[in-house]
């Protein structure tokens, strides 16, 4: 049945990983989705399928710059994700999230829009406690290597509240906790993508340091939803609100994982750990499965056969 009123979103980062997944539910649901993307990480390949579908817009731009539009709701998830995208330049990646937050909030404030912020686990840096719950304020360096990203993001929050208290803005902050699934690019550099890779081509899968660090892998499809679920509360819900999977696996437990998904002979090689790479990760999910009504549903077995099989088509394309 058509929709005679259908809410205008705005997604940033839009072209990414996560963002093209979010595009995709949110027009399947019947709102109005403007894209908003300056591809350095991100890709048209990934919202090829949804160009030409009238409730569909994309635009060119970058969120450190500000941007006029009108829209209800916004998506905040312009932000290089990995570490080697957002290492390669990282003023631009801290002037992503700190400029890019403060124009999306002052456009929010203009047009009364709600806008929810992609932030991330890495608020909590090396975490000292475990599993790590959302009133943990986190063990960050401020002048290392993730530094950009990691307080970029924690500033990008502090703006977030600020707005919320002194403009009455209304804000939902996502601590996001390590996500994988299909259009993550082979390039990516994150570690479930590398390992599938590595494995598909019985390469010698890396491991960085000993392979016993922690890390929670949640599947994007239950992110998404999550994410969904988040932008929908009443507005006195602001999180900050950890989603993520909380089921914890050793690096090393993932690359056995995908080794006997995909069949693989690679062997294992160790790596030099990178500098400040947190020792364990695993989020305290309470508040979002009270508040959401939600939990993540995929184990990290099926959601990695199902992103083996995106993998293989890169490959046999
Ligand atoms: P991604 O790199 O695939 O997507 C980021 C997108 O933002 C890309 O399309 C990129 O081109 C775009 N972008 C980057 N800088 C921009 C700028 N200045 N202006 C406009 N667009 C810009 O990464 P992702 O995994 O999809 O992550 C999306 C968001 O979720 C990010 O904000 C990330 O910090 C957050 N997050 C992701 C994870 C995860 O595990 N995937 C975990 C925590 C937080
Ligand atoms: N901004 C934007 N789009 C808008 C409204 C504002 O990009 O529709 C930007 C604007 O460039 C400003 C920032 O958001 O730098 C913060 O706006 P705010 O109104 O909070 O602050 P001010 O303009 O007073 O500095
Ligand atoms: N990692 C690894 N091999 C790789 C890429 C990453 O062992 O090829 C490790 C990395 O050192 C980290 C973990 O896997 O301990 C997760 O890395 P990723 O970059 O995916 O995410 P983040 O460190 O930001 O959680």
């Amino acid at each position: 049945m058509p929709k005679f009123i259908r809410k205008r979103i705005m997604v940033t980062g839009g072209a990414g990983f996560l963002g093209s997944h979010l595009c995709e539910r949110l027009l399947e649901r019947g709102d109005d989705v403007l894209c908003v993307d300056n591809f350095f990480t991100g890709t048209k390949d990934n919202i090829a399928h949804l160009i030409g579908n009238p409730h569909f817009e994309l635009q060119r731009h970058d969120v450190t710059f500000p941007l006029y539009v009108e829209v209800d709701e916004i998506f905040n998830l312009a932000c290089p994700a990995s570490p080697i995208h957002y290492q390669f330049d990282p003023v631009q990646t801290t002037k992503t999230s700190v400029l890019g937050a403060i124009n999306m909030l002052g456009l929010a404030k203009r047009v009364k829009a709600k806008v929810l912020q992609a932030s991330t686990s890495e608020v909590y840096g090396d975490p000292e406690i475990h599993p790590q719950h959302e009133g943990y304020w986190g063990k960050v360096n401020p002048i290392g290597l993730r530094s950009c990203y990691d307080e970029g993001k924690r500033c990008a929050e502090t703006l977030f509240f600020d707005y919320h208290r002194q403009h009455h803005l209304r804000i939902k902050v996502a601590r996001i906790f390590n996500t994988y699934g299909p259009r993550m690019l082979p390039n990516d550099g994150r570690v479930v993508s590398n390992i599938i890779m590595q494995a598909l081509q019985n390469e010698p899968i890396t491991l960085f340091g000993n392979g016993m660090q922690t890390r929670s892998f949640c599947f994007v499809d239950d992110l998404v939803e999550a994410l969904l679920r988040l932008m929908d509360t009443p507005d006195d819900i602001t999180g900050p609100m950890n989603l993520g999977n909380p089921k914890e696996f050793t690096i090393y437990q993932l690359a056995e994982l995908v080794i006997r998904i995909t069949g693989s002979r690679s062997a294992i090689v160790f790596k030099p750990l990178p500098s400040d790479d947190p020792r364990q990760r695993q989020p305290d999910i309470a508040m979002a499965t009270g508040t959401l009504n939600w939990s993540p549903k995929i184990s990290l077995e099926e959601g990695l056969e199902l992103t083996v099989r995106h993998f293989e088509q890169y490959l046999s394309a």
